[in-house]
């Protein structure tokens, strides 16, 4: 289904780069490709991870690991969304070596119930054990850990391979000391479930927990922004911490219009804009539509041949018009606009979640919807 007018590229070569960066902090890497690799495309990120023998994933559904795992890839796949977890889903995990996570006794109820089943006989469930260490979204808590182990251990069919918890203020100066006490829950349970589980690994790092906390508990860490070039960190005291990180994803349309627009004529739905000088305006091919916010700040902008233009009048579903007054080269209908990245003075990802109100992550999910698939 041909909808949208704009192209999504992916440079899978800057993600390798991103991903040799990271790998050169130290720590074993679970790579997270959950959502569609963030929109980038969740099977030729994991080609790529194979490719660079990364043998941890992280995925979101029970179903994008079951993708993962027929795709090719042969490491460990954590399924960071195995919730709830069904007796399908638990055998399907345990046939096909997938991991999904237990994070609450409703999930430790289905996966024994399941592995009690006759299609899961000679079976093991690999399983990554969740702690809530502070985020208070999924995971144990560390009172109830004596009794997960004790159900664990009468349950020789469930193995727990990994311990998971997450960071919720890791990327902000101001909380380290509720990151600190993120960590020493996190080594106190681990230090519970490593006296049954010897072999068991830990995870608690995502991409802040990588970059600025050298401390970090866990030998596995799970960056997923940095990977497509984004830097949690932004605005902060830490924004230097991730300086070598490469865009990855470019998101671009045309224009579809070029004109005149003279002083004092107004522009678009609600007459939004009016020239207070004689302008040249064009129509670049995007809109809400095509996740484009409909409201972004006035600071927003495109990018024509390298040369920022900015975004005037109210965005439509699908066209949003743009000055074109000051660019050096005459512009022309079909010429192409970057709405995010491209060459010369691209724009970020980081400038849009600040235009838009919001986060980068979101900017990169939204846009990667537009991606023709795989
Ligand atoms: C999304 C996610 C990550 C990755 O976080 P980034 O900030 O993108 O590095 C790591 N762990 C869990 C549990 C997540 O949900």
């Amino acid at each position: 289904m041909i909808r949208s007018n704009c192209t999504v590229r992916v440079d899978w070569e800057n993600f390798r780069r991103n991903l040799r960066f990271l790998s050169a902090r130290g720590k074993d890497l679970m790579p997270v490709i959950k959502a569609d690799a963030y929109g980038h495309g969740l099977l030729r990120a994991a080609s790529e991870l194979s490719r660079a023998g990364i043998d941890w994933a992280a995925v979101g559904t029970v179903r994008e690991a079951e993708l993962v795992r027929d795709h090719g890839y042969s490491g460990h796949i954590v399924a960071l969304l195995s919730s709830p977890l069904t007796k399908e889903e638990a055998i399907l995990a345990a046939g096909k070596k997938l991991i999904p996570l237990i994070h609450s006794f409703d999930c430790l109820d289905a996966a024994e119930n399941a592995m009690r089943m006759p299609e899961a006989e000679g079976l093991v469930l690999e399983a990554a054990i969740k702690i809530d260490t502070g985020m208070a979204r999924l995971g144990f808590r560390l009172e109830e850990l004596e009794q997960v182990i004790e159900r664990l251990a009468a349950c020789p069919s469930i193995m727990p391979v990994i311990q998971i918890s997450h960071l919720a203020v890791a990327d902000e100066p101001d909380e380290d000391a509720y990151t600190q006490m993120q960590f020493e829950i996190f080594r106190r349970a681990a230090d519970m479930l490593r006296r049954q589980y010897p072999g068991m690994r830990c995870s608690l790092g995502n991409t802040a927990g990588l970059l600025s906390h050298a401390g970090i508990p866990g030998e596995i860490c799970r960056p997923g922004l940095a990977l497509y070039g984004g830097n949690p960190m932004y605005g902060t005291s830490r924004e230097g911490d991730c300086p070598e990180l490469k865009p990855v994803m470019s998101v671009s349309t045309r224009l579809l219009s070029v004109h005149p627009l003279r002083r004092g004529e107004s522009l678009g739905y609600g007459r939004a804009y009016v020239a207070e000088s004689d302008r040249l305006v064009g129509w670049a091919a995007v809109g809400y539509a095509d996740c484009y916010r409909r409201n972004p700040s006035p600071e927003a902008c495109m990018c024509i041949n390298g040369v920022r233009v900015p975004v005037i009048g109210r965005v439509a579903m699908q066209m949003t018009c743009v000055d074109l007054t000051d660019l050096p080269e005459a512009p022309r209908a079909g010429d192409e606009v970057y709405v995010l990245g491209g060459p010369g003075n691209a724009v970020t990802m980081q400038e849009i979640a600040t235009w838009w109100n919001t986060i980068a992550y979101e900017v990169i999910c939204q846009f990667g919807k537009l991606r023709e698939d795989d």
